[in-house]
């Protein structure tokens, strides 16, 4: 289906799945307005119009709104396990209000359909204690009892699309990510992800000559990873799909974190010396089901993790080489 002449805003367009899929939606066709708190980092952007606005304030949110068809909220203040895991009250406070007003302004200026990207830490927490875990199944998140605010921010945001689609009409699909990975994302600073910060440490040690390299935890906590080019294609199916409940994307094959640290030495071709260090974790084990997301999609994610993990080091190795060269200093090495 051609989806030329359709206007989209992606909020949080400047960070790295919304920067991703303005590119996506580009190809497709779409008319895109990207909006973000700041500038895509890694590259200009390929949005048609892209606007500086914080979506906390209301009138932001009405701005960006106005004259689209659709919208992709991604914006959110938000990292991996060690900024989750210590910013509660900020992630609440800033989430809730960006995500409250976004999905009112929508309302207000007529947007026809609505995507809210959620996230898979609306599981229940004791669902996700062994590193054998089940697959989760969407109907799973009830009783709720998420492990971070992040994920009770998302659950209640989750419901209030719900609210919308029975009491506004609006047409709402609403997406649980796992572990989306990929080149031309956050690699350092402490909001990175497991997958890039590996990347990042590896990619250090190859460079430095030191095969050290901390894993947090003992490393046998295990997720599944989603590359961002399944990611990009999922959301779009999703927003061409009728259907207005919560589904999961990701990959289902799981592997434990040190797993992944040695598919990463060995795509780098430089072998490691893995050092356990005291470090946030997350839950035990988490892994996505993904019988309705065939059933609803006919489809999944397909990208092999490896394949996915080669793109990624490649960037960041990249990435890294540039500020060592920049510095002529040897990284700091992160915890
Ligand atoms: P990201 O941090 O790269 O992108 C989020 C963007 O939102 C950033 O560019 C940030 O500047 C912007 N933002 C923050 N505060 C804002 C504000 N006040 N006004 C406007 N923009 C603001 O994260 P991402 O990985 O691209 O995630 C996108 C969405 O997907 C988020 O809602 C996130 O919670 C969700 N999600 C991602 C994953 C994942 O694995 N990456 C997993 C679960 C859920």
């Amino acid at each position: 289906m051609s989806l030329r002449g359709v206007r989209v805003l992606v909020t949080g367009a400047g960070g790295f799945i919304g920067s991703h899929l303005v590119r996506y939606l580009k190809a497709e066709g779409c008319w895109v307005r990207g909006v973000d708190i700041k500038e895509p980092e890694f590259g200009p952007t390929e949005a048609d119009e892209f606007e500086l606005l914080d979506l906390r304030r209301w009138e932001n949110c009405v701005r960006a709104t106005r004259s689209v068809n659709e919208v992709y909220a991604l914006a959110a203040d938000m990292g991996g396990m060690g900024f989750i895991s210590s910013n509660h009250s900020r992630i609440m406070h800033n989430n809730g209000l960006i995500d409250i007003h976004t999905l009112e302004a929508a309302r207000q200026n007529g947007v026809r359909r609505y995507l809210f990207t959620s996230s898979a830490c609306v599981y229940p927490e004791h669902l996700q204690e062994d590193t054998a875990v089940q697959p989760l199944r969407e109907q799973d998140a009830y009783p709720a009892q998420p492990q971070d605010a992040y994920g009770w921010e998302k659950l209640f945001i989750e419901r209030l699309c719900a609210h919308y689609r029975e009491e506004q009409h609006l047409d709402v699909r609403i997406v649980r990510f796992h572990n989306i990975f990929g080149p031309y994302g956050t690699w350092d600073g402490g909001r990175e992800k497991a997958p890039a910060a590996l990347c990042r440490k590896v990619a250090h040690a190859k460079l430095m000559e030191d095969p050290v390299v901390e894993i947090w935890g003992d490393g046998e906590q295990t997720r599944s990873f989603c590359y961002i080019d399944d990611c990009t294609e999922g959301l779009h199916r999703l927003m061409r799909s009728g259907y207005a409940e919560p589904l999961n994307l990701g990959q289902d094959r799981m592997v434990s974190i040190n797993e992944l640290a040695n598919l990463i030495s060995d795509i780098a071709g430089y072998p490691i010396e893995k050092v356990h260090v005291p470090g946030p974790q997350g839950v035990r084990g988490r892994n996505s089901d993904n019988t309705r997301l065939r059933e609803i999609l006919g489809w999944e994610p397909r990208i092999m993790l490896e394949e996915g993990l080669r793109n990624t080091y490649g960037w960041i190795e990249e990435q890294v080489a540039e500020r060592l060269r920049a510095s002529r200093q040897p990284l700091a090495k992160p915890a």
